[in-house]
């Protein structure tokens, strides 16, 4: 089943921030996915005509289990449902040329998401791998991120209700880099959840 939302991170590693020349934000920066980028593990990332250079972003996923709204997060931890590998698939250049990064996050199949597994006691244990054509390219753990998995959770449910299967992908670390056609990109949470994707040319 498809999430009814999803709700993406930007910047919430230090290292993935200043590899694009950014800061790091004083709030969680967040944006959206719309629910029809979704794919699953085998089906193709297409590379839309409009992008000359569109990136994978490895991230850990996580899929709501409970409603949350205002939570804290306690109450946020207890509402996790899942941990899921997603791959926030990104057409850079649009990114930079939008302001809005509706068109540069949303093309159908930019966002690969694998089966979710259950979420470890400890989060701040995740780590998520990315490969590429079998050669690893990321490799960021939770207890990297700016904003924990718990505040996240707790900061979205104060703008916005949660649902049971919504996705919350919750940033990239660095190591970003550009696909092309042929590629297979691959994003792993080791023993919880992988998604593996070959890429395409729109025609
Ligand atoms: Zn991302």
């Amino acid at each position: 089943m498809l999430p009814g939302k999803i709700v993406c991170v930007g910047r919430n590693y230090r290292d993935h921030a200043k590899e694009l020349g950014n800061e790091v934000p004083k709030e969680p920066l967040i944006f959206l996915k719309p629910p029809s980028s979704v794919i699953g593990s085998g089906d193709p990332i297409v590379l839309p005509a409009a992008s000359t250079r569109v990136e994978f972003e490895g991230e850990i996923g996580v899929v709501v289990g409970a409603k949350l709204c205002r939570a804290t997060e306690a109450e946020a931890m207890r509402g996790i449902g899942g941990i899921v590998a997603v791959n926030d698939v990104t057409a850079r250049d649009l990114q930079k040329t939008d302001g809005q990064w509706t068109r540069a996050k949303g093309f159908d199949s930019f966002c690969p998401m694998g089966v979710p597994g259950d979420a470890p006691t400890d989060l701040q244990r995740l780590t998520v791998v990315t490969r590429v054509n079998g050669v690893e390219k990321q490799r960021g753990s939770a207890s990297d991120m700016v904003f924990s998995i718990p505040a996240l959770l707790s900061y979205i449910s104060h703008v916005m209700t949660l649902d049971p299967g919504d996705l919350v992908a919750t940033g990239t670390p660095a190591g970003v880099a550009p696909l092309a056609p042929g590629d297979i990109v691959e994003v792993e949470i080791p023993g919880i959840s992988r998604v593996s994707n070959g890429v395409k040319a729109d025609r």
